[in-house]
């Protein structure tokens, strides 16, 4: 979450952050406005006054949603009923046809009305006319509908929250997201940038190839919870605990990871 405030990437690219809000991404253009996520349902007003100030504003007409989580799709039902194309992966619009309720916390989302799921979805890699490439994330670090949306003009790579850009990262194995994930998503990201490449996450700043490679922490956490046998023990043993200073406490992330491998070494338990 973030500061408010716009950060220019180029002419016709933008960061629009509102505060307390995920990171959303802005195209503006002659064909209207393609965004990147449109952040909750509450902080809505204020991302479209936002993205209404930009230069050379036109119409929302496209908008991705890099996954279901509400952070994410809440401007989705505004922008469905004014007629603009909503484009997910598959997997992400079926979530957002049901109930969904986190086991961890007992936090509950109600699916969105029919005018409000995504109209156009896909289930490997697509393209805009006007160039902009995106493309399913298959290692499900987060969801098991996380996507990319690249811009190659721009040299722009919005992922969502499939890159951890603040804290630690949040799997959300209920719906298919697995810790296992997070590093082969990094390797599969990274074959897309190079050393200029703008990197956008849902949470925190914009980040470089070389955060990227920094992340590959991850695969070490995930050998290391391999040999719990509990969440309690695996959150007991610190596996994180280098990592503190620069990222908080991992006592939360260390569960959920350890969980999980749970959920996916063991589908039917
Ligand atoms: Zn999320």
């Amino acid at each position: 979450m973030s500061e408010g405030g716009t950060l220019k990437l180029s002419d016709d690219l933008f960061v629009v952050r509102i505060r307390e809000e995920a990171n959303v991404v802005a195209q503006t253009g002659a064909d209207g406005v393609l965004l990147v996520d449109g952040g909750s349902a509450g902080g809505s007003d204020a991302l479209m006054k936002a993205v209404s100030g930009l230069p050379g504003v036109g119409p929302v007409r496209t908008i991705f949603n890099t996954h279901w989580h509400p952070e994410q799709t809440g401007s989705n039902e505004r922008l469905g009923k004014a007629g603009a194309t909503v484009i997910a992966h598959e997997n992400t619009r079926l979530w957002l046809t049901q109930n969904v309720t986190w086991p961890w916390d007992g936090r509950r989302f109600a699916r969105l009305p029919k005018i409000a799921q995504p109209n156009k979805t896909f289930y490997t890699t697509g393209k805009l006319d006007s160039g902009v490439r995106y493309g399913y994330i298959p290692d499900a670090a987060h969801t098991d509908g996380d996507l990319y949306v690249f811009f190659p003009k721009q040299n722009v790579l919005a992922v969502g929250d499939a890159v951890s850009g603040q804290g630690w990262p949040e799997v959300d194995w209920w719906t298919g997201g697995w810790i296992g994930g997070i590093v082969g998503g990094l390797q599969r990201l990274q074959t897309l940038a190079d050393a200029d490449t703008r990197i956008v996450p849902a949470r925190g700043p914009v980040l470089g190839l070389a955060d990227l490679k920094a992340q590959y922490i991850y695969d070490r956490l995930t050998q290391l919870l391999n040999k719990g046998r509990g969440p309690g023990e695996a959150v007991e043993a610190r596996p994180a605990k280098e990592f503190d200073d620069k990222m908080g406490n991992p006592d939360v992330f260390v569960r959920r990871a350890f969980e999980s491998l749970w959920a996916y070494l063991s589908p039917d338990a």
